[in-house]
C-alpha cells in the first residue's frame, strides 16, 4: 500500500505545496514545529534516508537546501534547521524547520495555524524558488 506522501505526491490527498521536481516534493508539515515547517520527500518510496541510492540522497540534501534559501527570504528566524526521523511515515522526509531557539528543532513545541496561513506560507516560499 502506498505511503501517505505517495498519497500527497499524486494528489489524492491534498497539500501546501512549496516545490516539486522529476524527483522530490515539498509541502508544508500539517502539525509545524514553527511557521514555514516543510518537508522534502523523493518521489521514490524508499522507507530510511541511508537506504537512498547515492544520485537520490544527494539530489535529496540539493533540493533541500535550494528550498531552504527560499525559506530564509521570507521567515524571519534564525536560521533554518534539518532533521530526518522517520518514525512516524515510514518514506523518507528532510524536516526544514525554521529555528530560533533549541525547542524548535525538538518536536515538541507545535504553532496552531489556520488554513489560509498554511497557503500564505508555501506561495510566499515558492515564489522565492
Ligand atoms: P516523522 O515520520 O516522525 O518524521 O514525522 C512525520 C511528519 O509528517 C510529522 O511532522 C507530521 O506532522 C507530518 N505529516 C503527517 N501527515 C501529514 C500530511 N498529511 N500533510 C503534511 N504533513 C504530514
Amino acid at each position: 500500500m502506498s505511503t501517505i506522501f505517495t498519497k500527497i505526491i499524486n494528489g489524492e490527498i491534498p497539500s501546501y505545496k512549496v516545490a516539486e521536481n522529476e524527483n522530490f516534493y515539498a509541502f508544508l508539515d500539517i502539525n509545524p514545529n514553527a511557521r514555514g515547517h516543510t518537508l522534502v520527500v523523493p518521489k521514490k518510496e524508499v522507507n530510511r534516508l541511508f537506504d537512498l541510492d547515492e544520485d537520490l540522497y544527494n539530489g535529496l540534501m540539493s533540493f533541500s537546501r535550494e528550498i531552504a534559501k527560499s525559506m530564509e527570504k521570507v521567515i524571519k528566524c534564525d536560521r533554518i534547521g534539518m532533521a530526518v526521523i522517520g518514525l512516524e511515515v515510514p518514506h523518507v522526509h528532510v524536516h526544514l524547520i525554521p529555528l530560533n531557539e533549541m525547542e524548535d528543532i525538538q518536536f515538541t513545541k507545535k504553532v496552531k495555524m489556520e488554513p489560509h496561513e498554511f497557503d500564505a506560507i508555501a506561495k510566499s516560499i515558492a515564489y522565492k524558488m
